[in-house]
């Protein structure tokens, strides 16, 4: 089956992950096309491609040389962004797009101008939606790629190591990598095959952390109040402007850092706010919550009781901070990138990734570009050209790491 009729099939299934729901998967529909996968593997003679209780698919494509290469292995998500429609996609492929604006359906159209995406696609074959759902190429045209080099390799093979693949449920929500399965995934690293615009590797993202913050007032009937009441809400107020100002998402971009207030609410007696702690750099990320415990400490002196309670837990972390001690899946990625004929490029990653999680669970895993763009709602698009290149990328890597 060729890389265009398999993400059109895998975006006709509705796999939509739900935030609200702890179980794993969130949602049962995702299952259906874990499904699906593993009927396809099966019959490209992948008799080991199964898919766990939870939802994830794996598959192993045995090595053909005795040489010692190191396994590797590619991973993408099935499920599909919450933030959008995901249910009914129906995609509409587009010839040698003339650079002009696209009119998805009567009353939604994409230019340019709005979307900078399109200047990067030009005289390419897009497949664009109706402007009622996303695409789904985040991440089902990493999904299709994967497979496409699946059958590539298992009909046309070339001496090669094991190769892993892992297709992985709720990524969107955040936990695509908490039950993966690296008792089967032996691999030495990996890619996933997640990310937007060709010849991007991207290997740096945020270390992040949540605080939380409780305060605790001492409510008394304001009439006869002076010098007993103690308001929550102000002391929660005093708690903000005592963190450092320019340190916000509004004022940031880059390798800039930020504190971000997510959530607050509050009564005089208990008042409430929740931060994102947000940097690239481990110094300056363990300087922010820091901050916080110092400005916890300082009121809590200040009022003479525990007004203040804080907890800061982090959630996932830079994933430079390992690959820098080997780098070598980097290297492969870029000569691969250049081999196909393509400019590699990295930018550092304002958010976390599964492959971040991965990193720190023992499979180092940076982001290679699939050729989606705009995801996570109606403008999402997909660039065919860029898919198939993307495909051709893996093929070289898996070539190159063969020669190692
Ligand atoms: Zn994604």
């Amino acid at each position: 089956m060729n890389l265009v009729d398999r993400f059109l099939k895998y975006v006709s299934i509705d796999t939509q992950s739900d935030p609200n729901v702890d179980t794993c998967p969130s949602t049962l529909k995702q299952k259906d096309l874990g499904r699906l996968l593993v009927s396809e593997l099966h019959e490209l003679g992948l008799d080991n491609a199964y898919m766990d209780e939870h939802g994830y698919v794996y598959a192993l494509i045995k090595a053909t040389t005795d040489k010692a290469t190191s396994p590797i292995g590619f991973i993408a998500h099935m499920d599909t962004s919450p933030d959008a429609p995901g249910v009914n996609v129906k995609p509409r492929i587009i010839k040698a797009y003339d650079g002009k604006t696209i009119q998805l359906n009567d009353t939604l159209s994409m230019n340019p101008s709005q979307f900078d995406a399109l200047n990067y696609v030009v005289g390419e074959d897009l497949i664009v939606t109706d402007g009622n759902t996303l695409l789904g190429a985040d991440d089902k045209a990493g999904v299709a790629e994967i497979m496409a080099m699946a059958e590539i390799m298992v009909q046309n093979p070339f001496p090669h190591g094991d190769i892993y693949i892992g297709f992985t449920p709720d990524e969107e929500i955040g936990r695509g990598a908490d039950l993966f399965d690296l008792d089967f995934f032996k691999a030495k690293f990996a890619y996933t095959m997640d990310g937007s615009l060709i010849g991007g590797i991207e290997y740096e993202n945020f270390n992040a952390a949540t605080a939380k913050i409780d305060f605790v007032g001492k409510s008394i009937h304001p009439g006869s109040s002076k010098n007993k009441l103690v308001n929550a809400m102000h002391i929660a107020f005093e708690f903000h402007l005592m963190l450092p100002t320019f340190l916000n998402p509004a004022y940031t971009e880059g390798y800039e850092g930020f504190n971000h207030l997510s959530h607050m609410s509050g009564s005089v007696e208990n008042a409430h706010l929740e931060y994102i702690i947000r940097n690239h750099d481990m110094g300056k990320f363990n300087n922010q919550k820091t901050d916080f415990e110092r400005v916890r400490d300082y009121l809590n002196q200040k009022f003479g009781y525990e007004a203040v309670k804080l907890s800061i837990i982090d959630s996932y972390f830079n994933m430079v901070e390992v690959l820098k001690h080997d780098m070598t899946p980097v290297r492969l990625a870029e000569k691969a990138i250049s081999n196909v004929g393509l400019t590699p490029h990295s930018t550092a990653i304002r958010g976390g990734t599964d492959g971040a999680r991965l990193t720190y669970m023992g499979l180092p895993c940076p982001n290679l570009g699939t050729g989606g763009f705009n995801f996570h709602g109606r403008y999402e698009f997909a660039s065919i050209n860029q898919m198939t290149q993307a495909l051709d990328v893996m093929i070289e890597i898996i070539k190159l790491h063969s020669q190692v």
